[in-house]
């Protein structure tokens, strides 16, 4: 075999014909063990020796070409590329390769068949939030009996919603909401230097009026949603599901009362629920994002435990209103993304008057005197930089826990009807949102998604819609279009925006190595900020960064941190999907004065080590 041609077809056939294939070398440690885990795991798999073999160093060159992979073993499960030895036994842990050789039904025109049988209805959806409206919606365009189930259980402290999910309920929306409340709160400072007079004077914040008018939004949401299923005759039960049979269901509703229900194909949407940290104290002073949103009271002092998207765009608009707020950061900020760009952010936090308590995690929490809302004390550990651990503490009004959520797949009896879940964080395990089982499939928040490295299937309202939507298109019309997870923008609403698209720099140079990477980037100021006197600190930290694969000139990841930076990233993101280079950014003409403009202009390279403050206009 000499042509590149061919050796691209017969790693494809290796890949093609054998469930289980590896890719290995004679003498490698760590095929060795990746081989034994298989046979101990009784799991059938081919490999060849590329050591051993004429065209070993071609078909090696091939593989890195095509995964990006430099190393042996190089795995792949029913054509789906794993990893390395590291990688593979991950996946084995978590179920997943399990999962990938689970025999499917054959899908035929797109459409998975399944015997048919007299349910009580085509579909059934578990959870009435983002995902399982849009896909009990869809189903309907196509004529189906559709139910949605939607229950709430309380919070410790009693906080409980209506129909609609995390979203609008207890997510995105009154968190926007909140966002804009302080965003507000910075025009008024601005307005001085506008020429506006005694704003600023008048400037006192109302928790009680923001919470009732966010409150009344909601509910006409939570009313809207519930009108607009009886108009599509989607059966809407305020009720708890759980698996009795692999087609079968049991609801109970608020009073107990419970009734069974049959559905050809089920899809779980059950989303997720704030964790916490299980110390003393958590659950009876402690809240979290779920009760925040609704609160009664003025939350006063707040600490905020965690350092990801809830726990910094909760403290940044707590500030934003004028409320004293410290954070315990456990390692780093916004774990998973662009640390630059995290830093930045924290920096721009720390700036404007929030403390970081970095190293930080709460130990026990006391009430020092009740109250709505009272005064507690946290008592935490700091881990010094010689690395001892030393206990301090800080007096408050309120703790909000922010450390993760969970996937709430527990009580629905999955294990009995054959669903596999990954044991780590409870999700489902889906290939493109189908279970081990055939007709039980699941979207949202609730999912590892196997056909994505890592399972990481972004948690957010977007994705939950489209996977729902493209999923009810699949089942019952005669599309075969897939969720695509990849290049997913998204925006954490910060006091300063920011928006990003694609790769970290960190995980770009890892993937594509740093030789093959360039970052182009700049500073600036929005011109709106230029001449607000109160934001003369900050008003340097805005900051833009586009990385590009230097071979091809593709640019792979997108950041920005800016006012507005989520409107900025969303244009962007089409481009991005499109496989858009830096010679098109560069191409685009820019919109001015914006600071979305500073995107088609970046000049500077990171290599270059110039300076990448902007100059002028
Ligand atoms: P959910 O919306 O959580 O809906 C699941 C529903 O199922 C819930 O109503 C639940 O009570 C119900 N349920 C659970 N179990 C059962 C059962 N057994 N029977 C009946 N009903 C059941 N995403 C963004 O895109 N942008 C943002 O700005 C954003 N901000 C966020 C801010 C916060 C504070 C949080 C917490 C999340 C935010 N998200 C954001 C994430 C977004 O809210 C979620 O990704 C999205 O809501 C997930 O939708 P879902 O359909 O998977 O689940
Ligand atoms: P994450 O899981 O992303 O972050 C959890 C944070 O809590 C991390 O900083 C973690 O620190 C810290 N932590 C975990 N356990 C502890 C502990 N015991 N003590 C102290 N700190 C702890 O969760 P989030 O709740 O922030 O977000 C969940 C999802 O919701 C996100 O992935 C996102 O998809 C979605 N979301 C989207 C938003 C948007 O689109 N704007 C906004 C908000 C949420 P460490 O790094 O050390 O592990």
């Amino acid at each position: 075999v000499t042509n590149s041609q061919n050796i691209e077809d017969i790693v494809k056939k290796y890949i093609h014909d054998n469930n289980v294939m590896v890719f290995s070398k004679s003498w490698c440690p760590y095929c060795k063990k990746v081989k034994a885990a298989f046979e101990t795991a009784n799991i059938e798999y081919y490999a060849i020796e590329l050591d051993t073999m004429a065209d070993g160093v071609k078909i090696e060159e091939e593989l890195i070409r095509q995964t990006a992979q430099e190393t042996v073993p190089n795995v792949f499960v029913n054509k789906q590329h794993i990893g390395g030895c590291d990688k593979t036994l991950v996946a084995m842990k978590e179920g997943v390769i399990d999962l990938l050789l689970t025999p499917r039904t054959t899908v035929t025109n797109g459409k998975m068949e399944v015997e048919e049988q007299n349910y009580n209805y085509d579909l059934i959806v578990i959870g009435g939030g983002s995902g399982g409206l849009a896909c009990s919606k869809e189903a309907k365009y196509f004529d189906k009996k559709v139910c949605v189930l939607d229950y709430v259980k309380p919070t410790p402290v009693g906080t409980t919603w209506g129909i609609g999910g995390t979203c609008v309920n207890v997510g995105c929306i009154p968190k926007k909401l909140m966002h804009q409340a302080s965003l507000i709160g910075e025009y008024v400072h601005d307005s001085e230097d506008y020429g506006w007079q005694e704003l600023e004077s008048a400037r006192k914040h109302d928790w009680d009026k923001m919470i009732e008018s966010i409150q009344n939004y909601i509910h006409s949401l939570n009313f809207k949603y519930r009108t607009d299923l009886r108009t599509k005759s989607v059966v809407y039960e305020n009720s708890y599901g759980q698996f009795v049979g692999p087609h079968r269901l049991k609801l109970t509703d608020k009073k107990g009362k419970t009734k069974e229900i049959t559905g050809k194909y089920i899809v779980v949407a059950v989303g997720g629920r704030p964790k916490y940290p299980d110390i003393p104290g958590d659950k009876e002073y402690g809240i979290t994002s779920d009760d925040l949103f609704s609160l009664s009271y003025d939350p006063g002092k707040t600490i905020v435990v965690g350092a990801s998207y809830v726990a910094l765009e909760c403290a940044g608009f707590l500030h934003g209103i004028g409320r004293e707020v410290h954070i315990l950061v456990r390692s780093i900020l916004l774990r998973g993304f662009d640390q630059q760009m995290a830093n930045r952010i924290g920096d721009y936090m720390k700036n404007i008057g929030i403390q970081f308590h970095e190293k930080c995690i709460p130990i026990r929490i006391e009430r020092l005197e009740e109250g709505k809302p009272g005064r507690l004390r946290v008592y935490y550990q700091r881990e010094t930089e010689d690395g001892k651990k030393e206990e301090l503490y800080e007096d408050c009004n309120t703790v909000l826990f922010a450390i993760g959520r969970e996937a709430i797949t527990q009580e629905l009896n999955l294990g009995a009807v054959g669903v596999k879940i990954n044991q780590k964080n409870q999700k489902i395990l889906t290939h493109y949102e189908q279970s081990s089982v055939d007709h039980i499939y699941a979207i949202g928040d609730c999912i590892h998604e196997v056909s994505m490295p890592f399972g990481q299937a972004l948690e957010l309202t977007p994705v939950a819609i489209q996977a729902g939507q493209l999923l009810a298109k699949r089942l019952f019309g005669d599309s075969t279009i897939k969720m695509d997870y990849k290049n997913v923008p998204t925006t954490i609403f910060t006091p300063i925006e920011y928006g990003t698209i694609g790769w970290s720099e960190e995980d770009a140079i890892e993937k594509y190595g740093e030789d093959n990477i360039e970052v182009f980037h700049s500073e600036f100021v929005p011109l709106e900020w230029s001449i607000c006197k109160h934001r003369e600190d900050v008003k340097t930290m805005c900051y833009c960064k586009l990385i590009v694969e230097k071979k091809t000139d593709r640019v792979i990841g997108f950041h920005v941190a800016s006012p507005n930076a989520g409107e900025i990233t969303q244009g962007y993101a089409v481009g991005m999907r499109l496989g858009a280079t830096k010679r098109d950014f560069d191409m685009t003409v820019g919109i001015h004065p914006t600071c979305s403009e500073m995107i088609t202009t970046l000049l500077i390279t990171k290599s270059s080590g110039k300076s990448s403050k902007q100059e002028g206009c």
